[in-house]
């Protein structure tokens, strides 16, 4: 592919599929993307603490080659525009990317290049791992007991952006239509948005969701949904989703219904727990009965919702990692903004970048450096020397810079 103001690197390779797998060379170029404000300072620090990593594990046997590519107000100064051209080229044929936060202007400019991103690139699951690192201020007695990884829809749901505004032609036109045709009842000042849900949307999803499940040996999967009261919609999730389990994983998976009526309560050797939660129970039982949930699936905004809440559990937004898929295509990023205020302070926290960096090894197969950067994080909190975010909520700690942070896990790798 022939870039226009970007040129891959000569010493890496790019990362390939061959039978429906990810062919990951020993030195893979990796595209990525700074971000804007905060960015600049995490994604130096978490730049040096993969390096790190990769070498302390593998010796020079492996390494990664980074490929910077532009979005946002570098873009805007390179190429004149925000989301050029050779940055989507540069993520769809190197696969996977490491992206900054982005500057979304509020109430005009233009559009979120976040939302861009995931729709070009047809990013359709957004997956957050929550879990806790010893050490980490949080508000509940047994933050430990959470291990979750949510995989959250990305493209349908009344996130689609399908909706018009009350009182104009497009509002009036659509309650018409509903009142005059279809014989329900919408009052005529209402605003109008449309929650669609379909079953390619949601196979794709669960069947990632599954895969993950099964070859990270994961217990469980819950399907969360509000089917008790959308029916077709969130209903029909989880009916979906129970069918694909059945359909494309009958050996590898057992739903609740059949651990009871065919299995005593057992889970038989092999196979992951297919069950579901209804979307308000589950917030409850995420707090009282933590440990029973492993892996997540669910549509849009409850995924919005409990990704959030479930970070809160363990500590906070500040160390939530994440990354938005397609089937292969990846982009890994941090879950928070660009928080313009501390922008070039070398301050704020790196740690969600860092661990959305971990998610990247993990995806490349090189399951010993993640293992080593998420230990050694574990080590610098537990030793007390953390950035401003952590250190107010912590008593006897050492405040350390973004930089010396990175420094600190370097050291403790
Ligand atoms: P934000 O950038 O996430 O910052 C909100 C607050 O969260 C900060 O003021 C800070 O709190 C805390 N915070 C965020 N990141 C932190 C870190 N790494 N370490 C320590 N504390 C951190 O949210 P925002 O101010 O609403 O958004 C700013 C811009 O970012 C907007 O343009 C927004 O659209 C964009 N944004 C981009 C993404 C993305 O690229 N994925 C996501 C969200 C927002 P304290 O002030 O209390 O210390």
């Amino acid at each position: 592919m022939k870039f226009k103001m970007i040129e891959p690197p000569k010493n890496g390779k790019p990362i390939t599929i061959a039978n429906n797998r990810l062919k990951v060379p020993s030195n893979p170029i990796i595209p990525v993307i700074e971000g804007d404000g905060i960015g600049r300072d995490i994604m130096k620090a978490t730049r040096r603490v993969v390096d790190a990593a990769v070498e302390k594990s593998y010796a020079g046997r492996k390494e990664i080659v980074w490929f910077d590519i532009y979005a946002g107000e570098a873009a805007l100064e390179r190429y004149g525009e925000v989301l050029p051209k050779d940055t989507f080229n540069a993520i769809k044929q190197f696969i996977i990317a490491l992206k900054g936060p982005l500057t979304t202007p509020v109430g005009g400019g233009y559009r979120s290049l976040n939302v861009t991103l995931r729709q070009v690139l047809q990013l359709y699951a957004c997956v957050r791992p929550v879990r806790y690192f010893q050490g980490v201020p949080s508000p509940v007695k047994h933050p430990e007991k959470m291990n979750v990884i949510i995989f959250r829809e990305n493209t349908e749901d009344v996130y689609a952006g399908i909706e018009w505004a009350r009182g104009t032609k497009d509002a009036k036109k659509i309650i018409d239509f509903l009142n005059k045709s279809m014989k329900v009842k919408v009052r005529s000042d209402s605003g109008v948005g449309i929650k669609p849900i379909s079953v390619t949307g949601t196979q794709r999803l669960v069947r990632k969701a599954i895969r993950y499940a099964l070859e990270n040996n994961r217990p469980s999967v819950t399907l969360v949904h509000k089917g008790n009261i959308m029916k077709y919609t969130e209903g029909a999730f989880r009916d979906w989703g129970y069918k694909l389990a059945a359909k494309e994983f009958s050996t590898q998976t057992v739903s609740e219904d059949e651990l009871w009526s065919k299995y005593k309560g057992e889970i038989p050797e092999g196979r992951i727990l297919i069950k579901d939660r209804i979307a308000d129970s589950m917030f409850q039982q995420i707090l009282t009965r933590t440990d029973e949930y492993d892996v997540v699936a669910t549509p849009n905004l409850n995924g919005d919702y409990l990704s959030d809440a479930c970070a809160a559990q363990v500590g906070g937004l500040g160390m939530a990692p994440g990354a938005n898929m397609a089937d292969f295509v990846a982009l890994f990023e941090a879950t928070h903004g660009t928080a313009p205020k501390y922008a070039d302070k070398d301050m704020v926290n790196p740690g969600s970048l860092i661990l959305s960096a971990v998610m990247m090894l993990n995806y490349l197969g090189w399951k010993e450096a993640a293992k080593s950067i998420e230990d050694s994080m574990e080590k610098t909190i537990l030793n007390k020397t953390v950035t401003y975010d952590l250190h107010r909520q912590m008593e006897g700690a050492t405040k350390v810079s973004t930089s010396q942070f990175a420094t600190h896990i370097i050291e403790n790798l």
